[in-house]
């Protein structure tokens, strides 16, 4: 069949274009996890351990006509894809979509999704055994995990702190006050404009203590580290004109190419168009590469098509504190429980995973 794509990683960027490109061009999709991990629902998964399962989904029907190798890249040319096991997957069109690292128990190290299940198994046990619970950080991950913990298990002490002076800064105010409220109302105590120091890890949960910048010695059964993704851009970092951003993802083009080889695109985490790295940035790229890719297939010339816009900051975010409650902006204004719940808080999009990879 046709022009050949070869997609390197099957997160949520790979995995929705693979599906998408399946019918209109030859697909190989290379990813070596043997389960879609639906990061999104692993921090509710921390008090409620029956969601890791759901939301790791095997890859085995996710296409039909093309092929999911499992395998690790470790180049990228203009020509196609090298594998780890040194073997060759030749293509007319790239997209790496390797994603970013995140502290345990919310992604898997490499391909280790045994790990993150006993990573998660771990966390909660720990979480059960706590009285008192430090989170730093307070992105999107570190406020829902406080939400979940709050509303799944009140008898816990749980402390945020984070070095920013207030929640969301980069949103209308709304947002972040509405849930610190609710944090507070919980029994969440909120430290903010203090930077932690003497964290023993940045990626593990564990027991000990930090120093608030310039303030005491705060110790805590479980300190949950949550200060950001970092980018899985090893196999771009090297590719002519490639320039490395904050947080090692890589600066792409109008076209979304992260380097000078035309015929390579790269996305989702690991490419900073200007969108943060968010399933919601996924949700903008995947459409426009979809588009474009059909066009090159049918003999489209790239400078004739339209370049891709990242979001502004009208981008909308979704915080559920628990199944029932939380807080949304949703590009003109702030949500509240409801909407919130009926958007992400109540399955989390379990099921539109399992959809997307034929599980349902
Ligand atoms: C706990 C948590 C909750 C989140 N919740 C939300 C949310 O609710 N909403 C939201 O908008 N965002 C959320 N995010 C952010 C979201 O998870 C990321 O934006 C998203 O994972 C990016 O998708 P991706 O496809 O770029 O990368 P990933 O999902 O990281 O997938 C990358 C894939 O590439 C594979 N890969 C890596 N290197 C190689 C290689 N060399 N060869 C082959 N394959 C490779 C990996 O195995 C992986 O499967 C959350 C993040 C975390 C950590």
């Amino acid at each position: 069949m046709g022009k050949r794509i070869a997609i390197v990683g099957g997160g949520y960027l790979g995995a929705e274009l693979a599906k998408a490109m399946d019918d209109i061009a030859d697909v190989t999709l290379i990813e070596p996890r043997s389960h879609f991990v639906h990061a999104s629902a692993m921090i509710r998964a921390v008090v409620q351990p029956g969601l890791v399962e759901d939301s790791l989904i095997p890859y085995d029907r996710l296409l039909k006509r093309g092929r999911v190798v499992a395998a690790r890249a470790t180049g990228v040319d203009g020509e196609g894809v090298t594998l780890d096991s040194g073997a060759r997957v030749d293509a007319d069109y790239i997209v790496v979509a390797t994603g970013s690292n995140y502290a345990a128990p919310f992604k898997p190290k490499g391909a280790d999704i045994d790990g993150l299940r006993a990573a998660s198994q771990a966390a909660h046990e720990k979480l059960q055994a706590a009285k008192t619970v430090g989170i730093i950080g307070a992105g999107a991950v570190g406020v829902e995990l406080a939400g979940e913990i709050a509303e799944a298990m009140p008898d816990k002490k749980i402390t945020v702190i984070t070095m920013d002076d207030k929640l969301f800064a980069a949103k209308p105010d709304s947002l972040g006050v509405s849930l610190s409220k609710k944090l507070k109302a919980s029994g969440v105590e909120l430290i903010l404009g203090k930077k932690v120091e003497g964290l023993a890890s940045m990626t593990e949960p564990h027991a000990g203590s930090v120093t608030l910048e310039g303030g005491p010695e705060r110790a805590f059964d479980l300190i949950f580290p949550v200060l950001g993704a970092r980018a899985c851009s090893d196999l771009l970092k090297n590719l002519p004109g490639a320039e490395v951003t904050a947080a090692e993802r890589i600066k792409t083009d109008g076209h979304l190419r992260p380097s000078s080889l035309p015929n390579v695109f790269a996305a989702g985490d690991v490419a900073d168009p200007g969108d943060n790295m968010t399933i919601v940035a996924v949700s903008r790229q995947l459409p426009w590469l979809k588009k474009t890719l059909t066009g090159l297939i049918t003999g489209r010339k790239l400078a004739d098509m339209k370049t891709y816009r990242p979001w502004g900051t009208e981008a909308p975010i979704v915080l559920p504190l628990g199944p029932e409650r939380g807080n949304s902006f949703l590009m003109l204004f702030t949500a509240g429980d409801w909407i919130t719940k009926k958007v992400k808080g109540a399955d989390l999009f379990v099921p539109k995973y399992q959809k997307l990879l034929n599980r349902r």
